[in-house]
C-alpha cells in the first residue's frame, strides 16, 4: 500500500534542516539476515508506526496490518518485505535493525 506511506518529503511537510527520523546504523559484523521478500499481499489497512529517514536509500518502515507487524524496506522504487511477525517480534527486530544488529 504505498499510497499510504507518509513521509517528511513527500508532501508540502518539507523539511528544512537537519533528518527528524533515525537512521539505521552500519550492520555489525554478525548481524542477523533478515529475509527480503517481494510484497505479495496488500492489506487494507497498513498502519506505518516508525520509519527511518528517507535521505539514505533503503530506508525502512515497521509497519502494522491485520494483527501482524513486518518491516518493509525501500531503495528507489525496490521495496521489499520481511514475513510477517506479532507486534512484538517485529518491534525487536525494528529495534536490532536501527542498532545494525539485524539487516
Ligand atoms: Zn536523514
Amino acid at each position: 500500500m504505498l499510497a499510504l506511506r507518509w513521509h517528511w518529503t513527500g508532501g508540502v511537510m518539507t523539511v528544512t534542516s537537519g533528518c527528524l527520523s533515525p537512521h539505521v546504523s552500519k550492520p555489525v559484523p554478525d548481524h542477523m539476515c533478515l529475509v527480503w521478500r517481494p510484497p505479495y499481499r496488500a492489506e487494507d489497512r497498513v498502519r506505518v508506526i516508525a520509519w527511518t529517514c528517507d535521505c539514505r536509500a533503503p530506508f525502512f518502515e515497521l509497519c502494522h496490518a491485520a494483527g501482524v507487524a513486518y518491516i518493509r524496506r525501500t531503495r528507489l522504487n525496490e521495496v521489499h518485505e520481511t514475513y510477517r511477525w506479532s507486534f512484538k517480534e517485529a518491534e525487536a527486530v525494528w529495534r536490532a535493525l536501527l542498532g545494525g544488529n539485524a539487516r
